[in-house]
This record gives structure tokens, sequence and C-alpha cells, in this order.
């Protein structure tokens, strides 16, 4: 199974509505931490995306995702709205023509994604960022290459919120949390969770929503 472009914008618009019904939640998980702004920032971006595709025809799948990284980089401002639409605009890149969204394609959208996150914001795994649940996500999209979109976005989303869960162990080395120290032990970064509700969304429209 794989998808088109217009499926792959009906996907982004699902993790868009799913994002912004996660607002509260996204929003705790930053004031556990930090100063609580993650989920209206995202929510934001996301109503920015869907006035982006809603009307869009997209032409192809790397549109598709690049117009989601700009939009989250031009309505969310701040670290994270950079940082989330570099995962957006520099993985939408790595997809330069394709014409199908398949498991291959995952990876090196996850890949380029991770890259283009660390490289932008100079956080390495273990240091309690979105990082934390992209690094594994991305490790098992590449392992997935070969299998179903289906499978492989089941494989990555889980890997992904084993990775979230992982954070909690860790002490945060960027942002607002990083004042804390050990304060921030015990609860997820708020970045990987929206990574995880992102991926898992994907995962449900591959699963049903097509
Ligand atoms: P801000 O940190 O400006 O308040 P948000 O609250 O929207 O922005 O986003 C915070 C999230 O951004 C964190 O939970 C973390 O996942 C992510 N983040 C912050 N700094 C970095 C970084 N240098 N690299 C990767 N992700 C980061
Ligand atoms: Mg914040």
């Amino acid at each position: 199974m794989e998808l088109k472009s217009n499926q792959v914008r009906l996907m982004m618009l699902q993790v868009a509505d799913a994002i912004i019904v996660a607002e509260p939640m996204l929003s705790q998980a930053d004031r556990d931490l930090g100063d609580g702004d993650h989920g209206l920032g995202m929510k934001r971006g996301m109503e920015a995306v869907k006035a982006q595709l809603e009307p869009m025809e997209p032409t192809s799948v790397e549109q598709v995702f690049v117009t989601t990284g700009t939009a989250m980089m031009t309505s969310m401002g701040g670290a994270s709205g950079a940082l989330f639409g570099t995962v957006y605009r520099a993985g939408g890149k790595a997809l330069a023509g394709r014409e199908f969204f398949d498991a291959e394609g995952l990876a090196l959208l996850l890949e380029a994604a991770l890259e283009g996150v660390m490289k932008r914001g100079g956080a390495k795994p273990g240091d309690k960022t979105m990082i934390d649940a992209l690094a594994p996500a991305a490790a098992k999209a590449r392992e997935s290459v070969g299998i179903s979109l289906t499978a492989a976005l089941t494989a990555v989303a889980a890997a992904a919120e084993s990775g979230k869960e992982a954070s909690k162990a860790m002490i945060a080395q960027f942002g607002r949390a990083k004042t804390l120290g050990e304060a921030c032990l015990g609860f997820p970064d708020a970045g990987a969770c929206s990574v995880v509700i992102m991926l898992s969304t994907m995962r449900d429209f591959a699963t049903c929503g097509n």
C-alpha cells in the first residue's frame, strides 16, 4: 500500500486535527517542564497548515510536506516553529521526484527530518527533546523498508512512543526545561508527545482512513 499526493494531503489534515484536539494535553506536558506554550503553538501551526492544505490540489508528495513545514515555520515562531517546520520541510524535500508515499518514503522523510532538526537545534538523542521520539522512529522506518506502509507506520509509531516514554528518565539539556535539572524526571518531553501524536495519526490514516 502506498499513498498518492492527495491522500497524503488528507493524512496531514487528519494529523492537524489530532494535534488541535490534543492541545490541552500538549500544553500540560509543556507546563510540567517548561512554559506551557507548546500546545497553543502547535495548534496555531496546525490551523495554518489546514488553511494551506484544505484548498490545495497537490501535484507531489514533496509539495504536501514542504507546504506543511512552511506553514508551521511561518505561523508558530520561536524555536519549536523553526524545528517542526524543519521536520516537514527537510523531510519533504527528501521525497523529491517520488510519485507515492510508501515505507521507503517514510524512512527518507524521517531520516531527513532527524538530520535537519539535529543540525538546526544542536540537540542529540538523550537531551530530552523531540529527537528522542524522532530518532527511534527514523531507525525503525529504515528497518521497515520493504513492508507495507501501514505495517511500517505501526512499527514506527510504537518506536516513537517508546522513545517518548524513555524521555521521562532524561534530564533536559535544551529549552526552558534545562533549568529544572532533576525536577524534570518522570515527565515526558512535550515535543516528543507531538511527534507520537503525528505518527500514530498517520498510522491510523493508513490503517483505515483511505
Ligand atoms: P519553546 O521551547 O520555545 O517554549 P515549545 O514549547 O513550542 O517551544 O516547544 C518545546 C519543544 O521543542 C520541546 O519539548 C522539545 O521537544 C523541542 N525542542 C526545544 N529545543 C530543541 C532543540 N534544540 N532540538 C530539538 N528539539 C527541541
Ligand atoms: Mg514551551
